[in-house]
């Protein structure tokens, strides 16, 4: 496939018009010969709907390299279909009889071919012929090349969503010399960079930072800071700040990478029309079509609602929470996994009062044991749990900024109500993929219809050869900026640089921002019973006091740390799970070790760094080190259990 530019071509954008002309349409039963098509030239004059017909005409050709205008029994476009099969040659066949524009499609390919003969086949744009001079091209050999020059794309990859994993693949091909486009539409809320850049990660991580802050102000009058003055929080200074950083990264960041990378960028929405063919509207409304030998999905998720009266009109999600204006008061969030805590810890963390509506549990799929103390954290941190409950209805009693809303909720098994009054409710119930207009059953791409999530299989391919899917839209992997990028760039080298190395899904890091901060590699304590056997599993543990909190005299049963070992595989680690502060950076290097096949015993054997929180790694479940207070686990070297230890507090206490 070359890598040939060729413009777009400009699509009819006036539906009105060609709907009248539909009404007005009527049957002919002529199946080889188009009747009478009414051109200014023969009936002298200009007939209603003759420019809409050439422009429908485009609007078809744009639908694929090879597009057949036929009627349904005419038999000699079989000939043409049924060789286009054999080859496995994709094309649009546009059957007139069937449509109510016929009368307007028969004028536009008169105009553009001065031919009546049915079919028509046209190839790249082009008017080729008939079924006869088809039919001749195959016979005399020439088929093959004609058809080889008609599917040269005006790019070689399209790449649909300008997230973070979309750009990876895109500059990722574009250093291999590809002639790339990517399309990033996101309305107001989401400019390119996606969901991590503008209304994720990064604005959660800062807010995450400010409520850090805060803890480290109380703290610092133990080290000798001396205030005069009342400390307080000014949201819409944090806000404009989180704004402005974030405007920064998308704005000239990304797009001069784009450009120097030599990739094509459009601020447009992308919809699959033709298998090789997507057609984009930009934010004036104006549509193009763009072709291409292989196209990738990256077009992310968007928040989730209720659908419950009142949670579009009165609801906030976290697309809305960092651009908030002004300070959301006494907050509802409701879900009870990686958004709803994170966001209730730093709203909380700011001084907020919140209440929390957990629907069952607390972070599914993550390791249960830490998911109560991170509860219990949040319980000491002033934070309400109201569980287990969901929201049924919300309705606005105050305006204002923030004005106040009455929430009234249902427990689970359906006997208790709650009514409550809150400031702002925020909704925190999970991401569906944004796959509902894009185009994928025109081109019948697989996905999952109750998630929008894309099928796809190990090398990221869907079930269309030439269509790819990576990040937040493919079924069954973890929603990640890190894995989308990855994905994305090893996609890339895949389709263009002769690798073969495939995106490796096991094993993935992931942290939670909670006021108290969890990071984790492998699998839960639970999920390693599942998978090998409670009796083929060590889990080794310990709680650490860091020696920051000591001064301040800060929690001293808070932090914790645990490593579970598969027993009959050299006791290899295939969890760790560590709570407390710089959780995260410390996990990131186990992630590494993790890869490497690391086992208990070769942990134990590091010599670490000192004094700091990742110490506990090694040392704490054998020895309590006098700096950081490791407490559990202090003459035993091994302890096994599935249930919290019931002398736990006691030993603590004792030490
Ligand atoms: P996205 O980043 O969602 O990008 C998709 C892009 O495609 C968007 O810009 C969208 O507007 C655009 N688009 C959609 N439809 C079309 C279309 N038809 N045409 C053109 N463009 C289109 N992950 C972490 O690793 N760490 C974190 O701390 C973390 N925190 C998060 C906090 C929040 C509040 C949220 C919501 C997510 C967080 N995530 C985090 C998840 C992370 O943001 C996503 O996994 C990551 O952004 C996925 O990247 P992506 O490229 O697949 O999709
Ligand atoms: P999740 O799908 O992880 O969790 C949804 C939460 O909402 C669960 O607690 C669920 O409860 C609850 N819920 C779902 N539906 C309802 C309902 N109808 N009524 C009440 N509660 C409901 O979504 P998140 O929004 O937390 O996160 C989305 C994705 O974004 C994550 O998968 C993650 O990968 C990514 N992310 C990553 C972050 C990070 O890396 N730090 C931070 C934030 C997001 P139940 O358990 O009962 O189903």
């Amino acid at each position: 496939m070359g890598n040939t530019v060729r413009r777009g071509i400009a699509l009819l954008l006036d539906q009105t018009r060609v709907r009248s002309v539909q009404n007005s349409a009527t049957e002919d039963s002529n199946d080889q010969e188009l009747s009478n098509p009414q051109t200014p030239g023969r009936r002298g004059g200009t007939q209603p709907g003759v420019k809409n017909g050439e422009e429908l005409v485009k609007q078809f050709l744009c639908q694929s390299n090879v597009v057949i205008f036929t009627m349904t029994s005419c038999t000699r476009s079989t000939q043409v279909t049924d060789i286009l099969a054999t080859m496995g040659v994709p094309h649009v066949c546009v059957e007139l009889d069937k449509r109510g524009d016929k009368q307007e499609i028969q004028h536009g390919l008169w105009v553009l071919t001065q031919q009546r003969e049915l079919p028509f086949v046209f190839v790249d744009g082009k008017y080729f012929g008939g079924a006869e001079k088809f039919v001749q091209a195959q016979r005399d050999g020439t088929l093959n090349e004609i058809l080889r020059r008609g599917l040269r794309y005006d790019y070689d990859l399209v790449v649909i969503g300008g997230g973070l994993g979309g750009l990876a693949a895109a500059k990722e091909a574009a250093s291999f010399g590809k002639n790339v486009l990517v399309l990033n539409f996101g309305g107001t809320k989401c400019g390119l960079g996606g969901t991590c850049i503008n209304v994720g990660c990064i604005a959660k991580k800062l807010m995450h930072q400010a409520a850090l802050l805060g803890q480290a102000i109380q703290d610092s009058s133990n080290f000798g800071w001396e205030f005069n003055k009342q400390v307080s929080h000014n949201w819409t200074c944090m806000m404009e700040a989180v704004q402005l950083h974030i405007k920064a990264m998308n704005c000239s960041h990304h797009k001069q990478h784009l450009q120097d990378s030599r990739v094509t960028y459009l601020n447009a929405l992308g919809e699959l029309v033709a298998p090789h063919t997507v057609k984009t509207t930009d934010t004036k409304g104006a549509a193009m079509c763009h072709s291409a030998a292989v196209f990738i999905i990256s077009t992310g998720e968007s928040p989730r609602y209720l659908g419950i009266p009142g949670d579009r009109e009165f609801c906030i999600t976290s697309d809305d929470l960092f651009s908030l204006p002004h300070c959301p008061g006494h907050t509802l969030v409701v879900g009870a996994s990686y958004m709803g805590l994170e966001c209730a810890g730093f709203l909380a963390g700011l001084g907020l009062p919140v209440t929390v509506m957990v629907r069952s549990i607390l972070l599914r799929g993550f390791d249960q044991k830490i998911a109560e103390r991170i509860e219990e954290h949040m319980v000491n941190q002033r934070i309400s749990f109201l569980r287990p409950f969901v929201l049924t209805k919300v309705e606005k009693i105050q305006e204002g900024s923030p004005g106040k809303l009455r929430v009234t909720a249902l427990s689970s098994d359906g006997k208790e109500t709650f009514e409550g009054e809150f400031n702002t409710v925020l909704l925190a119930i999970g991401r569906e993929a944004c796959t509902r207009n894009i185009g994928l059953d025109h081109v019948g791409v697989k996905y999952n219809p109750r998630t929008g999530k894309v099928l796809v299989d190990e090398e990221d391919r869907t079930n269309v050869g030439h269509i790819f899917a990576i990040g937040d839209v493919q079924k069954g992997r973890l929603d990640l900026t890190p894995v989308a990028v990855q994905a994305g760039r090893l996609l890339a080298r895949r389709l263009y640089g002769r690798q073969r190395t495939k995106c490796d899904y096991i094993n993935v890091p992931t942290m939670l921002f909670t006021s108290m901060e969890y990071g984790a590699c492998g699998v839960s304590e639970e999920r390693a019973s599942q998978m090998y056997g409670e009796e083929n599993i060590e889990v080794y543990h310990s709680n650490f006091w860091p020696l920051e909190w000591t001064v301040p005299g800060r929690d001293k049963y808070a932090c914790y740390a645990k490593v579970i070992c598969h027993i009959p595989d050299s006791e290899r680690v295939v969890g760790v799970h560590v709570l407390g502060p710089n959780a995260g950076e410390i996990v990131q290097g186990f992630a590494v070790a993790l890869r490497c096949g690391l086992t208990k015993e070769q942990l134990d054997s590091t010599i670490g760094i000192h004094p700091v929180c990742a110490e506990v790694r090694n040392a704490s479940w054998r020895f309590a080190s006098a700096l950081i207070y490791p407490v559990l686990c202090k003459t035993e070297q091994r302890c096994i259990f599935s249930s919290l230890h019931p002398i736990w507090k006691y030993f603590l206490d004792g030490l």
